[in-house]
């Protein structure tokens, strides 16, 4: 599956837009008379029994840190709640100050703002800290989708907590969200890596772990890294392996390609526009073991490459061919081994 095409339109039509903000005024209306107890995000109750917020602008932002996510390309990507915090709160505390002065200026908010990135996000945290002692309202904001996912945060988010101040999450986009609800995983879990080590051995140490484990993975790439990231991977957690690589998520070139992973470097070469951008890679999950990935009918192509060949040699030639991960091969070829042999 290729997705490939131009910025979403967004146009709702006048008519259903007034149409759904009538109901809405209608429910808040109604649920205002019951007289439920209005929380600190704007809620209606946080543990009623329907849990649902009116979804009504901030009655006013408190004293907190707010952990705002923000859009990851696409700009209309941000949620009204999202809007109501930047414009209220009293500094901003972004990762790159003229990354989010393009957004602040697309929504018409002027905000004070403050850089926090990873170089000296513990002496921010300090000042941040202050900031809240003495009644400030901060937002923090990262260059693209959420902080703290990939991307400074965390250190002040403690720091903030262990001041004993509040901490709330005004959730939006994530890139790895984008891509999983995309992917069409047919895995049940899966696993949030992030970025793999940029050392040939670490990685290799890293993605070794990984190929144990019985969940999807999900990993953020650069695109001067994704060409070896994707062997390695290959290499590791097998050819026959399914990955969804999605690119370019909510932008002009937004591309969602489902392949195996020893087919991806052939998937990248037919076009090289498709080694640009940013990535995010789903690896789908291992087969379960009552399901073997390698069937008896590749025994037959292994006892014929043993017969000339030795073991690891007739292995390797019998995962080019078949496409079957290399590691499931060799325990075949084992098994076949110790059968002709006992
Ligand atoms: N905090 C962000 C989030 O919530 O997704 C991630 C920040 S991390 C520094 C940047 C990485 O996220 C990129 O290298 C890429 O792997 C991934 N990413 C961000 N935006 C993306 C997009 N529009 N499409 C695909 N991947 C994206």
């Amino acid at each position: 599956m290729t997705v490939a095409g131009g910025v979403r339109g967004l146009d709702n039509g006048g008519v259903v837009v007034q149409a759904v903000a009538l109901t809405i005024a209608a429910m808040s209306a109604a649920v205002r008379a019951r007289g439920r107890r209005t929380g600190r995000n704007g809620e209606s109750n946080r543990n009623g029994a329907a849990g649902m917020s009116r979804g009504e602008p901030l009655p006013a932002v408190e004293r907190a840190l707010y952990v705002v996510a923000t859009p990851i390309g696409n700009l209309r990507d941000i949620t009204l709640r999202a809007l109501d915090v930047l414009r209220q709160v009293d500094v901003i505390a972004a990762e790159d100050t003229r990354v989010t002065a393009v957004l602040l200026a697309q929504h018409g908010i002027r905000a004070r703002l403050l850089s926090v990135n990873a170089h000296n996000e513990r002496r921010r945290a300090d000042e941040i800290v202050a900031l809240l002692e003495r009644g400030s309202r901060v937002a923090l904001v990262s260059d693209a989708g959420t902080p703290g996912v990939s991307d400074p945060g965390a250190l002040l988010v403690r720091a903030v907590a262990a001041a004993g101040h509040a901490v709330i999450p005004v959730p939006g986009p994530s890139a790895a969200i984008a891509a999983i609800s995309a992917a069409g995983l047919s895995a049940k879990h899966w696993l949030f890596y992030g970025f793999l080590p940029t050392t040939a051995t670490a990685r290799r140490t890293a993605l070794d772990e990984l190929a144990r484990l019985p969940f999807a993975l999900v990993f953020y790439e650069a695109p001067h890294r994704v060409r070896e990231a994707v062997l390695a991977m290959a290499d590791q957690l097998g050819d026959a392996r399914e990955v969804v690589i999605a690119r370019e998520l909510t932008k002009r070139f937004e591309t969602i390609h489902r392949t195996r992973l020893g087919e991806t470097i052939a998937w990248i070469d037919a076009d090289r526009d498709r080694e640009r951008g940013e990535f995010v890679l789903v690896v789908e999950a291992p087969p379960s073991p009552d399901k073997p990935a390698v069937d008896d009918s590749h025994d037959a192509t292994l006892a014929l490459l043993m017969e000339e060949l030795p073991l690891t040699r007739a292995v390797r030639l019998a995962a080019a061919l078949t496409g079957a991960p290399r590691k499931r091969l060799y325990e075949r070829a084992l098994a076949l081994k110790s059968k002709k042999d006992a």
